[in-house]
């Protein structure tokens, strides 16, 4: 049935009435299945059909503290009775202190300044504006397979797949792709391919982007919808060199790998004592309530002038209070340490799975974001042949087993598995089985 379209039962008669609403989900959104949530509770989805799924997509990667977390639920709740929306220009609310209290805690050594928009592309966005106001400067270098957001500037600096920007140019000016270090593809080793990739890097600032008319570099720690390709610690710290050298301003996009995902509280936190310049994160921070965050030390988010950047509904008070028994929850129940063990456990089953498939070519993540790459095995040819047919096939496989699984990629053959920060040994072993 549509959604729209609803039978009505009359008690009375007996008679059945056909409702039409006057509206319908647009076409545009293209659902991977057919469950309708009635609730929800830590790793699992409870539909309406009476079935219960094991969540392996975490809302894409949102519910952190898993579906519905007490300690979320009742913060939020307490917040909607005293205020639920404050704008931040006007009155400050006391929810959005304690939430830069908490995330001053884990913040890198001098990422000391804080600044909250509704989501992760708005984040994008407020990053960018930032590193062009502090630097004078137009370009900005975005790395093959980044996924940075739909709206029509974090699109223009993505590049995990022409669906995101075909049939809507022109797109931003100024945005330049350099090569990942994407070593499965190439057929190389990953440190062959961070050399090469650093390479092509110089070669594009020699020969068509001035570096110094370049006011920002832009990377994922762990590609998201670029493959779920964790970035080697090598190519982060060839990038800090190049930006210390050339006066550019380093951004890591923390929206999908922040917060504990990966293992470790950051993402690029793998590659040992970087610090970036500007910081964003989203997703995972508040549980499933719309915040997210830009930081950077005061210095330079002082550039920004006031008005320049934010939003009617950003750092949202209920959001806030959220976020704040989010990151005590992580703390407290050393959720950060939970996602590096179950991820292990999660990697190593998806290592014995493609031993015994040869539709997997590569099987590959960080902590609880973890990837499974299917290419045609009897294709000839030098690089990987993408199986998107199969990923599909595996991933609605997944739902006739109560196993929600998402794809990804810029071809569409690579299944993601994105676990809630809370998932136990024993749902992992479940989802491995199934
Ligand atoms: N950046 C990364 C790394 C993401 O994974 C996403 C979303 O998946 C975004 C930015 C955009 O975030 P949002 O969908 O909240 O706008």
């Amino acid at each position: 049935s549509t959604l729209g379209t609803v039978a009505h039962t009359s008690s009375d008669d007996n008679t059945t009435e056909i409702h039409r609403a006057r509206a319908t989900l647009s076409p545009a959104l293209k659902q991977a299945t057919p469950v309708v949530v009635d609730h929800a509770t830590g790793s699992w989805i409870h539909g309406t059909d009476g079935r219960s799924y094991l969540d392996f997509t975490t809302g894409i990667g949102v519910t952190s503290t898993g579906h519905c977390h007490p300690r979320v639920v009742a913060a939020a709740q307490e917040q909607c009775g005293k205020i639920i929306h404050a704008q931040y220009t006007t009155v400050m609310h006391q929810p959005l202190l304690e939430l830069t209290d908490a995330l001053g805690e884990v913040l890198p050594d001098g990422i000391d300044s804080v600044f909250y928009a509704n989501s992760g592309s708005e984040a994008v966005e407020a990053s960018i504006r930032l590193a062009r106001m502090a630097t004078g400067r137009p370009n900005i270098v975005v790395f093959q397979g980044g996924f940075h957001g739909r709206t029509v500037a974090a699109a223009s600096l993505t590049t995990a797949g022409t669906r995101f920007s075909a049939g809507f140019s022109p797109l931003m000016s100024g945005v330049h792709m350099a090569p990942f270090p994407y070593a499965y593809r190439y057929g190389m080793d990953t440190d062959t391919a961070v050399d090469f990739a650093l390479r092509e890097l110089d070669y594009l600032f020699a020969s068509r982007v001035a570096p110094n008319d370049t006011a920002a570099m832009l990377i994922e720690p762990v590609l998201g919808d670029g493959g779920y390709l964790p970035t080697p610690p090598a190519f982060l710290a060839g990038l800090r060199e190049r930006a210390d050298r050339h006066g550019i301003v380093l951004i890591v996009d923390e929206v999908q790998s922040g917060v504990g995902r990966t293992g470790k509280f950051w993402g690029h936190e793998f590659c040992d004592g970087l610090v970036p310049d500007i910081l964003i994160t989203a997703k995972g921070i508040a549980s499933g309530f719309p915040i997210s965050a830009i930081a950077a030390p005061t210095e330079l988010m002082a550039k920004a002038w006031p008005g320049s950047q934010g939003g009617t509904y950003g750092g949202n008070a209920v959001a806030a209070a959220a976020g704040v028994a989010t990151l005590a929850v992580i703390a407290e129940e050393n959720l950060v340490d939970n996602a590096r063990e179950r991820g292990d456990q999660l990697l190593a089953g998806l290592a014995t799975l493609a031993e015994r498939v040869p539709a997997i070519g590569d099987v590959r993540g960080q902590g609880l974001m973890a990837g499974i790459e299917f290419i045609d095995p009897d294709a000839s040819g030098s690089v990987p042949t993408a199986n998107a047919a199969a990923a599909a096939k595996v991933q609605q496989a997944c739902i006739d087993q109560d196993l929600l699984t998402l794809t990804c990629g810029p071809l569409g053959n690579v299944v993601r598995l994105i676990p809630a920060l809370v998932v136990t040994a024993d749902e992992i072993d479940s989802g491995l089985a199934r």
